[in-house]
């Protein structure tokens, strides 16, 4: 950031008192804004042994599959958040919410949460930002054409936990190796995503 969002003054990076990391401070009125991780909430909407994808009709990632999901807005809870993305994403409704997984994303300061969710009927189609949303049954997946490392992980993860119906939240972190490829350090998924 470059200007203090109270005053419109300029701000410098440095390290408030009594802090241990430097923070944008306002040159002006002292105001220090600190700049903190960002929640995505996504869902993964079931129904029978399908889950629902949709198309991106956005960059980034225009074309492939994604489950559906964005940023939380203040005001909502999590599986608000799931909820309404996934009404916004595939005219879709969802409920029996339950976490299974969730992503540290270090490289861009973002935590990404997944809710499974029953899909309560057939009645949905392509939001504004999809181009499409169908049903999958496993073998149907296109698993070549899935948008992000971390949805990828949860839906092969889904469908390993589907048979015995027994659904442990998943944990991982997301980051960058040296090469700037994202790895995912899985804590507990047991599938090998890295
Ligand atoms: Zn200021």
């Amino acid at each position: 950031m470059k200007y203090c969002n109270l005053c419109g003054h300029t701000v410098s990076l440095r390290i408030p008192v009594s802090d241990d990391r430097e923070r944008h401070v306002c040159n002006s009125c002292g105001e220090v804004h600190y700049l903190n991780p960002r929640i995505i909430v996504c869902s993964l909407p079931c129904y029978e042994d399908k889950v629902l994808l949709c198309k991106r009709a956005i960059e980034p990632r225009y074309g492939l599959w994604t489950l559906p999901g964005g940023f939380m807005e203040n005001g909502e809870s999590t599986s608000q958040a799931a909820i309404r993305e996934t009404h916004e994403e595939a005219n879709a409704h969802i409920d029996a919410l339950e976490l299974y997984s969730l992503f540290n994303v270090i490289h861009i300061n973002q935590v990404h949460l997944f809710f499974r969710a029953r899909l309560q009927n057939l009645d949905f189609s392509a939001g504004t930002e999809s181009l499409e949303v169908a049903l999958f049954k496993h073998e149907e997946v296109p698993w070549d054409k899935i948008a992000f490392p971390a949805v990828a992980s949860t839906l092969q993860q889904y469908f390993l936990d589907l048979p015995d119906s027994h659904f442990p939240l998943r944990l991982a972190d997301v980051n960058l190796d040296k090469n700037n490829n994202r790895i995912i350090k899985p804590h507990n998924f047991s599938h090998d995503n890295s």
